[in-house]
This record gives C-alpha cells, structure tokens and sequence, in this order.
C-alpha cells in the first residue's frame, strides 16, 4: 500500500481539479491530485474544442455585458438554474480567463494582435467566449499543469479514488487504487475538493471519454454530501451516426454549420426562427428527435449538419483537429454533409454546494 500526507486532496485531473489544486497551492496548502486517468489525457476538458464564455470590459462586444450573460444563462435554463452560482460564474469567469493567460494560455486573436476573438455558443446573444482553434480545453489543461508543475504539486495520476475517510465525523482522508497496479492508495488529508467530472459513460451514446462513470457522485454521497439536479443532463446536438465505433462521438461545432432534414428543410427556422442552430442546446436536440419521429430523419436516424457553405479552408482553420477526423473518415466537410444525431454530454448536476463552493460536510 501507498501511503501519503497534504492538507488537500484534488479528486480529479481536469480543469475543475487543476484549478482548485492551483488555488490551494498558491493559499500555502500541501496539496496533491489524485486522478483516475493522466492528467492531460482523462476527462472532458481536454477534448473540449470549443471556448469559453466569459465577458469582460477588455473585450467584450459592444452592448454586451456580465449582466446580459446572466440573463442568457438564466432564460436557457428556464429560471431553474440557482441564480447566486450563475451570477458568481458570470462574474468570476473573465479572471479565470485571465489567470489561464499568465500561466501560459493562448487565446486566439484578431487581427490588430490585442483582442481576443470571440466565439458565440448556443443560446448566447453576443459572441462572448475567447478560444484556441479547436483545442482551447487541451490548451487549459496544457498551462495549469505546467503552473502546477513549478509549485512541485505532485500529480498522482491513475488512482481512482473509491472512497472519502471520516474520522468524529470530519473529513480525514481518502482511498484508492491504482488503475495500474492495482494497489491501494492511501491519503491522510483534512479536506478532499471532488472535481471528478459527469458520468457520459451511463449513456449508450455519449462524446464522454471512457473514465467519467459518475462514480465519484457516489464518493461524496457515501461522505454525508447531496447530490441536486440528477435529471440535468445535457445533450449536445451533434453526435457522429456512423460508423458505429464513432457513434455519439462529438462531431463539430453549431455555430459553423447548419442542420438539414432529410427533406433537405432547415427545420431550425420552425422551431426557433431567431436563434436557428445557435439555439439552446436542449431546444436543438429536442427538434432534432421531433424531426426524426415524425419522418422526417436520415436514414441512419439523424439529421444532416452542413458546413458546405463556409469559404474554402474555412473548417481546416478554425477546426483542425475536427477536420481531419472528418477526411479520416472520408467526409470533405467542404463539399458532403454528416450525418448526426444527439448525444449525451454534459452533467449539469452533481454534489450540492453553497456560495463557498462548500458541501457542508466538515473536514
Ligand atoms: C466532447 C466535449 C466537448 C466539450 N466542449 C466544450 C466547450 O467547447 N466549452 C466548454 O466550456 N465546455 C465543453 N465541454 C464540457 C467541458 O469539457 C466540461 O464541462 C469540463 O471540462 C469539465 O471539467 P472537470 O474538471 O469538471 O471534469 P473533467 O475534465 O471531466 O475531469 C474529470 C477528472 O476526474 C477524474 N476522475 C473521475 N473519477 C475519478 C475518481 N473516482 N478518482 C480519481 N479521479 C477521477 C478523471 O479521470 C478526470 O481526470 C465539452 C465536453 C465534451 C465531452
């Protein structure tokens, strides 16, 4: 057995993990991070291609404000979201930004060198969201690691954390096992941050990478934690159909394609003519499953996203990595369209806590 000792222990490697390890580093907390996979290689955020949406004076469009991103946050989630979290989101979001450059992120530009280019996601009325091609959670991830590495954070990666220790009832530690060796792993701590990502692999369809099981909602319920909103599961629009060892594998980005029926109909101007594909996730998702049952579907089940319209060059540039998936899977983005469907993709649920990002159990 493996045996070690820090104040912290980060459950989890990606950007929820990293950053809450770097920020009890920096407060002079001993801190480690347990991960069940590399740090890097595991987890959502390194396959996260798209941005990141925050708003700030420096480069936000003209009209748009942190208050107008609240509102958007707020009326996607038809009013059920928890306003305090959302607010603090909306306000603390453009430091994360920021803080993400000085430990060595690039964000892409425009023209004149200073200004971040912006994207605009779903449901959002300006472009808000800085980003780095089609790398930009790769990019995150590249930088925390590297800022974790000079403060001597000691990264353990695959060991999966299976349970949170209490000692009187506080925190105390935790243990694992190595996905390796099979070992256990032991750590004596006085407070556990889980930062262990959703639970795709529940799903049949999901764009979740192989080690987000969602067992880490047990660890903290079995800790004396809540758990809220276990419904809210997030279905991105664009999944791959085929072939069948891609399918529900993330397949492109809303805001450069559009959505067509078998028909050929761009059936977003029905359900919501303003927004069309820039819709709420949801929204899309849902027309896209009233599409096929009525009729109107692919024949593998799905719809077809075009990108055919873009300028030549246009996918390659701003999406390579995405681009050159569709050519290995013989698809020129430039000239066919794909066919999709929904898959299962983000957990918007998960352990219940306050303003303090605290679960009220005591460690
Ligand atoms: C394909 C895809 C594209 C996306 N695109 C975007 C985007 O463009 N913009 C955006 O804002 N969001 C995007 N998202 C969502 C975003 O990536 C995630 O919400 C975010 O990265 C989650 O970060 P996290 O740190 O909470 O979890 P993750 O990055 O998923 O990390 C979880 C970590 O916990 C570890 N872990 C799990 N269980 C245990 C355990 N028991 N013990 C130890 N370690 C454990 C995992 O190995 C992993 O290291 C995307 C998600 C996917 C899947």
């Amino acid at each position: 057995m493996k045996r070690f000792q820090c104040d912290v222990l980060v459950v989890g490697g990606g950007r929820a993990g990293l950053m809450s390890a770097y920020g009890a580093a920096i407060n002079n907390a001993s801190v480690m991070v347990a991960s069940k996979g590399k740090v890097q290689r595991s987890g959502a955020t390194v396959m996260a291609p798209g941005a990141i949406s925050a708003v700030d004076d420096r480069w936000k469009m003209e009209g748009d404000s942190k208050e107008i991103h609240f509102e958007d946050t707020i009326l996607g989630g038809c009013f059920i979201n928890d306003q305090g979290l959302v607010k603090i989101l909306c306000e603390r979001s453009p430091e994360m930004v920021l803080e993400l450059e000085r430990m060595g992120a690039l964000f892409q530009r425009e023209e004149d060198g200073l200004s971040y280019s912006l994207r605009i996601d779903g449901g959002h009325r300006f472009a808000r969201c800085p980003f780095l091609e089609d790398r930009t959670g790769k990019e995150m991830l590249k930088a925390m690691a590297g800022a974790l590495r000079k403060l001597h954070v000691p990264l353990c990666e695959n060991v999966m954390i299976t349970r949170i220790l209490k000692k009187e009832g506080r925190v105390a530690g935790a243990v694992g096992i190595s996905t390796i060796t099979g070992d256990t792993v032991l750590f004596d701590c006085g407070a556990v941050i889980i930062a262990a990502g959703g639970g795709g692999m529940i799903y049949e369809n999901s764009d979740n990478p192989t080690d987000l099981t969602g067992d880490s909602y047990g660890l903290a319920l079995a800790a004396g934690a809540s758990l809220r909103d276990m419904e809210f599961v997030q279905f991105y629009p664009v999944g791959f159909l085929q072939p069948p060892s891609m399918k529900g594998i993330f397949a492109g980005l809303l805001y450069y394609s559009r959505l067509y029926n078998a028909r050929g109909e761009r059936f977003m101007e029905k359900y919501d003519p303003e927004r069309l594909e820039l819709s709420t996730r949801d929204r899309v998702s849902m027309a896209i499953v009233q599409e096929v049952r009525e009729g109107r579907g692919t024949p593998g089940g799905g719809v077809y996203m075009d990108m055919t319209y873009q300028e030549p060059g246009f996918i390659a540039k701003m999406t390579p990595a995405l681009y050159s998936t569709y050519i290995n899977m013989g698809h020129d983005p430039e000239t066919d369209c794909i066919e999709i469907a929904p898959t299962a993709h983000h957990f918007m649920l998960g352990i219940a806590v306050d303003e303090r990002w605290s679960s009220g159990v005591p460690g």
